[in-house]
Parts: structure tokens; C-alpha cells; sequence
């Protein structure tokens, strides 16, 4: 049995992480959350850790309280959070949402464990961070978002060296086909709404938006180590093929299956192996129909503010998504419109941010000083 930590085990992501590791050999060794008691108390009943942490200190004093008669330690706060992180595991999958996933993220690579990386901003916010402590530390670090792992997948098949470029598929969001002008006056619950994937609310509207395409272009070009234009992106309204990589020779490769993220969970805990079905078949005649689009570019305009800011380099992409998670938050709190999280991203992106960094401590910096300014420009 190998061991694995969930961090933001009570996500999206986390449960399905949960039930995808009931059939497989794992032992779960501990769990992290924010502030959810009641399911992380269920958890811990089913699946017995040894550690849990919650973020939210009231949360894990209740939580403690619940699971009083059980053998579980609560840990509590961000230092609870990093303890968990620091414990060593054969994997710990990484589901926390937003840049407060980066910390546990390099905390797990200094303890040598392996790394299922679901949360996108650790690569997006501390990219040649991550990817310098793993190297030094010889931890791996497998794709969870099902794009980067339908890349990883593909990758699988030729000699790295003859890859010409990959093309990440994106679904275009609830607001695919719509133009600015009816995107006025769009409301939390139908950007809500994806058509095709069930997720947590900030990666949803960030599929609405199309920034979710533009942090996964950045995402991508730190973990495959490609230059931002061998990235390329294609709308593909059905969400069957999940990513593609083209070879020097034009061959072109692309992995496909029914839209459910228990398909690249278990890859990435399985990887190089292969298990069980998780999910139900895909039926090519029952989906008939692929379609493929540029993406609008004008209209979702974050995906261009992606790629300028990893182009920028140095802390751009950190800012970027800063002011991103500030504008979903406002948005959500009914503070500014759907069409404004893109323009105040884009607008934040003219400010002055340095070119290199070399610590964690300027990347928050960047983060806390692209979401101040954001909060500025929305007054
Ligand atoms: P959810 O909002 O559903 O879940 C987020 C999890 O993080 C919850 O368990 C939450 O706890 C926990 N959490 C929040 N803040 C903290 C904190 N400070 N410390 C510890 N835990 C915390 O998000 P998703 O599962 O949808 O997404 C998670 C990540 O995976 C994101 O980065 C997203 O971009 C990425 N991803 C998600 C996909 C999906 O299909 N959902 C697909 C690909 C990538 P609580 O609820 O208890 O407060």
C-alpha cells in the first residue's frame, strides 16, 4: 500500500480523488481543507488518517471536538496546513484552490514527496520555483487537470525531443458563441453553469472567462518546459478530445474520453500503470459530432493577458493571478460585473513587476500588491 495526502480533500477535486482511491492500493495518511466540517468529519470516519487539517482555526477546534473518539490528530491553520504538507508520502495530491496552494506544494517537495498537482496556480504563481526544488529534491510532479494530463498521456508516445508543439482544447465555457454586448449583464448563477464539467465555483467562472484556459497555457509551459508559442489553443465545444501534442513528422496524437476528472485523478496516481475503469465508456457514435473554433479573443480577453504576463516572465504571472482570484471574489460578492474580471486583469497587467524573482516572499508580495490594485481600479 503506498500512502497519499489530499490537500483540499473536501473540493471538487478532493472527493473525487477519495472515491477513485477506494479501488486502488492506497492508504490514505492525511487530509487539509479550509472549513468544511461536516464532510471532512466524514472522511475522516471512512478513510481513518492519521493527520487532518483544517485552515479555518474555529473549524478544525469543531472538527477536533466531532472526531474526539477517533485516532485522528487535528492540525489547525496555515501551520496546521503546512505540517500535513510536510509529512512524508508517497503522493500527495495537491487540490487546494488558488495561490494558497503553493505553499503546501513546495512544503510536499521538500519532505520528497511526489506530487499530483490538480492545483494549477502553483505552477502558474511559482513556476521556476517548483520546478528547481523538485529537480533538486528528484520529486515528480504528475498532472491532475485533465488537459496537462491528456498532454502527459500523449507524451508518453515518442521521443521527446520530436515534439513539434501541443494543442490544449478548451470548451469554450457557458458563454461560448456570445459576444460583449450579451455579456453585459450576465449574472453569478449562469456563469456558474459549465456545460460540461461540475467544479468548484473559481475554476468555473474561470472556465467562463477563458483565464482558466490562459493560467493552463502557463501551467503547461512549465511542466513540458515549451516557450508560450508552442502552446497552442482550440476551442472544442464537446470536451471528448482533452488535449493533443503534434510531432515533427505531423503526426498528431490526442487522448480522449467522457469529460469526468476521475480519468486523469487515477492516472496520476497510477502513472506509469493503468487501472480499472473509473468512469463510463466513451461512445463515439452517442457523441457523433466533434467541432473546433479559434477562441475568441476580444471577447474572452483574459486568455491573451495569460499569455503577455508568462511572456513577461519573472512575477506577471503570479500578478495575473492575483488579480484574477481578486476579481472572481469580487464578482462573486456582486461587487463588479462578469465582463469586468477581464478588464481589470488586463488593466493590472500595465503595472510594473520585476522580471526574475528568486523567493516565495516576492511572490506573494506580487500577489497581495495585483489584488490591492485590482480592489483600486474596482472602487
Ligand atoms: P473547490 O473549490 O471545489 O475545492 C477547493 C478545496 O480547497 C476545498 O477542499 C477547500 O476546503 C480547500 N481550501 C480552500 N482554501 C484552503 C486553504 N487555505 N488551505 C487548505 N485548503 C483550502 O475547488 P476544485 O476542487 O474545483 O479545484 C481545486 C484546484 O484544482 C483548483 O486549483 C482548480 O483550478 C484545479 N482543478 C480543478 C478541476 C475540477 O474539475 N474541479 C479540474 C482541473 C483543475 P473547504 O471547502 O473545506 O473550505
Amino acid at each position: 500500500m503506498k500512502t497519499l495526502t489530499v490537500l483540499g480533500s473536501t473540493g471538487s477535486i478532493g472527493t473525487q480523488t477519495l472515491e477513485v482511491v477506494d479501488d486502488l492500493e492506497y492508504r490514505v495518511l492525511a487530509l487539509a481543507a479550509g472549513k468544511n466540517i461536516k464532510k471532512a468529519e466524514e472522511q475522516i470516519r471512512k478513510y481513518k488518517p492519521k493527520f487532518a487539517a483544517m485552515a479555518n482555526e474555529a473549524a478544525a477546534k469543531e472538527l477536533a471536538l466531532k472526531t474526539a473518539d477517533t485516532d485522528v490528530k487535528i492540525l489547525s491553520g496555515l501551520e496546521g496546513i503546512r505540517e500535513i504538507s510536510a509529512l512524508s508520502a508517497d503522493v500527495v495530491l495537491n487540490s487546494i484552490v488558488g495561490v494558497a496552494g503553493l505553499i503546501p506544494t513546495l512544503t510536499a517537495i521538500e519532505a520528497g514527496s511526489d506530487i499530483a498537482l490538480a492545483n494549477k496556480e502553483t505552477l502558474v504563481t511559482g513556476g521556476e520555483l517548483v520546478k528547481k526544488k523538485a529537480a533538486e529534491r528528484k520529486v515528480k510532479i504528475y498532472p491532475v487537470d485533465s488537459e496537462h494530463s491528456a498532454i502527459f498521456q500523449c507524451l508518453q508516445a515518442s521521443d521527446r525531443q520530436d515534439l513539434n508543439k501541443i494543442i490544449i482544447t478548451a470548451s469554450g465555457g457557458p458563454f461560448f458563441g456570445k459576444k460583449i454586448s450579451q455579456l453585459k449583464k450576465v449574472t453569478k448563477e449562469k456563469a456558474l453553469k459549465h456545460p460540461n464539467w461540475s467544479m468548484g465555483a473559481k475554476i468555473t467562472i474561470d472556465s467562463a472567462t477563458l483565464m482558466n484556459k490562459g493560467l493552463e497555457v502557463i501551467e503547461a509551459v512549465h511542466l513540458f518546459d515549451l516557450p508560450q508559442s508552442k502552446v497552442e489553443v482550440v476551442v472544442h465545444p464537446q470536451s471528448i478530445i482533452h488535449s493533443l501534442v503534434e510531432w515533427r513528422d505531423g503526426a498528431v496524437l490526442a487522448q480522449l474520453g467522457v469529460p469526468d476528472m476521475k480519468i486523469p485523478i487515477q492516472y496520476a496516481l497510477t502513472f506509469p500503470k493503468r487501472a480499472n475503469f473509473v468512469s463510463r465508456p466513451l461512445n463515439l457514435v452517442e457523441v457523433s459530432k466533434m467541432t473546433f473554433y479559434a477562441p475568441d479573443r476580444e471577447t474572452f480577453s483574459c486568455l491573451d493577458t495569460c499569455e503577455k504576463a508568462i511572456n513577461m516572465g519573472g512575477l506577471y504571472p503570479a500578478a495575473v493571478n492575483g488579480a484574477n482570484e481578486e476579481a472572481v471574489k469580487l464578482f462573486l460578492n456582486d461587487k463588479i460585473s462578469f465582463l469586468d474580471i477581464g478588464e481589470l486583469v488586463k488593466k493590472m497587467l500595465s503595472e510594473n513587476f520585476a522580471k526574475t524573482y528568486g523567493t516565495i516572499h516576492e511572490i506573494f508580495e506580487a500577489d497581495r500588491r495585483a489584488r490591492n490594485i485590482v480592489k483600486e481600479l474596482a472602487k
